[in-house]
């Protein structure tokens, strides 16, 4: 495909998820939502409020050329190095713990295939900077970052970029990366929705090849989610760590909170709308999702040119750093909530990021290092001990 026809077909998709959304939200609400397109040579995406908070919404997503074009070449290559793995390699293997080595669904032609990656991927793009724009962002960053400088007031909020003019820190920090996570669970809940109302419409599939269908759309969802972190990180894995600083989460961590929402949430409609999936097969299909796709950006984008398990998704409650990071997080978000539900401008309440009481538990838990036995002995010492 040339990159002409990957601009025409992301404007297409992008256009008419705009069309449905001003046609059913804006309109109501005496506002509007434009799209505007950009050619800098930038991995980017921004949101911007052109309205005063109270008056009816005037959002702007701002989207780079650069960006629909790259996830393409990923996806593209993503499926090619995905078909040319040997049969029987190690690689290979590493599928038997989900139970087969298919690596591409096989309800879609290769084309299909690379065509329901991007516009996944795309997709929740969009929706994150929807998600933004729902809950004012900007309108939150500058009563809650206590910042007086010029770039808390800004009512742009620009994504995706690896490199920032001025690296946030403290208060700052902490309120970019919240905001940054809730607008990621409102494109996930957003994207889940979509989802689910796609495949449960007759005309796009029938009930015997529902499931089938489903299945394989989130399985490349997943990888399409992945390559797009994978490509925000670069090509070193960024280790987490309990600071927070600058504007975005890891985007390691972020795809780490982002993949289980997606089962979760699926688990959960699953209960009312059936689906075909239960949550065994939903954790499998999406573990075996970003393995393929830490093994093509590992084995192919890294120094080393080999699998690198930096790159896989190992489970939120495993790493205690992370938990220790999302210690402040949670609190942040616990705060900035009441005023988020007052200026939201539209959407289901399960769009709210939310925590539940185990996960509060568990990250309460985490002792910080300094306060376990190793502070103690510390403590406990003379102090000449120290010299
Ligand atoms: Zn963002």
């Amino acid at each position: 495909m040339e990159d002409i026809e990957i601009y025409d077909l992301a404007s297409r998709v992008i256009g008419d998820i705009t069309h449905d959304l001003n046609e059913t939200t804006y309109a109501k609400l005496g506002g509007e939502l434009t799209i505007i397109w950009r050619e800098e040579k930038k991995f980017g995406a921004f949101a911007s409020t052109l309205s005063e908070a109270g008056k009816p919404p005037r959002h702007r997503v701002t989207m780079h050329y650069e960006l629909v074009r790259q996830v393409w070449r990923d996806a593209e290559n993503l499926c090619e190095f995905l078909r040319r793995i040997p049969e029987d390699s190690g690689v290979d293997k590493l599928y038997d713990f989900y139970g087969d080595r298919i690596k591409l669904p096989k309800c879609f032609d290769d084309e299909e295939i690379v065509k329901n990656i991007f516009v996944a991927a795309i997709t929740w793009v969009y929706f994150h900077e929807i998600g933004h724009l729902m809950q004012e962002h900007g309108v939150i960053r500058a009563e809650f970052a206590e910042c007086h400088s010029n770039a808390a007031q800004t009512t742009d909020i620009h994504d995706f970029e690896a490199s920032h003019d001025k690296r946030l820190i403290g208060r700052e920090a902490l309120v970019s990366h919240v905001t940054e996570l809730a607008a990621d669970f409102e494109a996930m809940h957003f994207y889940v929705f979509e989802l689910l109302r796609h495949v449960t419409d007759p005309d796009f599939v029938d009930d015997k090849k529902r499931t089938e269908v489903l299945s394989g759309l989130i399985y490349l969802m997943v990888c399409g989610l992945s390559l797009l972190f994978f490509r925000f990180n670069g090509s070193q894995p960024i280790l987490p760590t309990a600071v927070i600083e600058g504007s975005h989460p890891n985007p390691l961590v972020r795809l780490e909170i982002n993949v289980p929402q997606i089962f979760e949430s699926l688990d959960m409609i699953g209960k009312v709308i059936d689906h075909g999936l239960d949550r065994k097969q939903l954790v499998f299909l999406c573990g075996k999702a970003a393995l393929s796709a830490t093994l093509y950006w590992s084995m192919n984008k890294t120094e080393k040119h080999e699998f690198d398990d930096r790159f896989l998704l190992k489970g939120l409650l495993t790493n205690p750093v992370v938990l220790q990071y999302l210690q402040p997080i949670v609190t942040c978000w616990d705060e900035m909530l009441p005023r988020v539900k007052e200026i939201r401008r539209f959407g289901s309440p399960l769009g709210l990021m939310n925590f539940t009481d185990s996960f509060r538990k568990r990250i309460s838990g985490v002792i910080i290092w300094g306060h376990g036995p190793e502070g103690k002995i510390r403590a406990a010492s003379p102090p000449d001990a120290m010299a």
